[in-house]
């Protein structure tokens, strides 16, 4: 046989391994869904969209300066487990971090909305832990380099079923609170907020599209600290949604 067609016929080989590679990954991969258990809706997760320094206590407790403009960084929706799923530490850390924060789960999509209509793009409200790498994290600062590896690592958004938005009809009355092996940590109030929800989705969808299924990470308040391995967490936000998370 010609040497053309020979390697005609391994690239051929070739490329059907890589499709079969790809289907792998495709079926051995999970989509991610968001839940609104009252309604029964579901929502495949798009981006997640998180807020840094949104309460001034939080922002004093690890020594940052208040932004002037609000500072956004993502996680990937592949982070996300649910309720009684475990936080699992990667091995490149020694210091990994609980933050509790209300979720905003995203209906319609909202581009370049004002603040008055923002309210209107929000499907419902959860409860979310971002699990944080700080030592991870503070060196990433210290270089000037993004933070995704500490904050978007497997496992490392927490969230729970949504409550419609109809439900919760004041989003800055909330009590978010997060306890590490029944010891309270974090009691803080969504009224404390920098920016409010109503900001936040007018200044984000300023920048990026906001589609359905996108989550909002709004910020924690203070008493953010450590868990390792064997600790259990959990984070709640009365009338919204409650998390019970093993760490290993
Ligand atoms: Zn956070």
């Amino acid at each position: 046989m010609p040497q053309r067609v020979l390697r005609e016929k391994e690239n051929v080989k070739h490329s059907a391994k890589r499709l079969i590679i790809i289907t792998i990954r495709i079926n051995g991969g999970t989509m991610k869904t968001a839940h609104i258990a009252a309604t029964g809706q579901q929502f495949t997760i798009g981006k997640i969209i998180c807020l840094a320094r949104n309460y001034a206590e939080h922002v004093k407790e690890l020594g940052n300066e208040t932004p002037t403009a609000p500072v956004l960084f993502m996680k990937p929706a592949s982070s996300v487990i649910s309720d009684g799923e475990a936080v699992r530490i990667p091995a490149y850390s020694q210091e990994c971090h609980y933050e509790v924060e209300l979720a905003v789960l995203i209906g319609t999509v909202a581009r370049n909305v004002t603040a008055d209509d923002a309210l209107e793009h929000v499907a419902g409200y959860a409860v979310a832990i971002d699990m944080t790498l700080r030592d991870v994290q503070n060196q990433l600062k210290a270089k000037g380099l993004p933070w995704e590896i500490a904050k978007g690592f497997d496992t490392a958004c927490p969230l729970s079923d949504f409550v419609p938005a109809s439900e919760v009809p004041d989003p800055h009355a909330l009590n978010l609170k997060l306890a590490v092996n029944g010891e309270s940590r974090q009691d803080g109030c969504s009224s404390d907020m920098i920016n409010r929800i109503p900001q936040i989705i007018a200044h984000m969808s300023s920048i990026f599209t906001l589609e359905p299924g996108d989550v909002l990470l709004t910020g924690t308040p203070a008493g953010v600290g450590r868990v390792v391995a064997g600790d259990i967490m959990t984070a709640e936000i009365v009338s919204v949604g409650r998390l019970t998370i093993p760490v290993t």
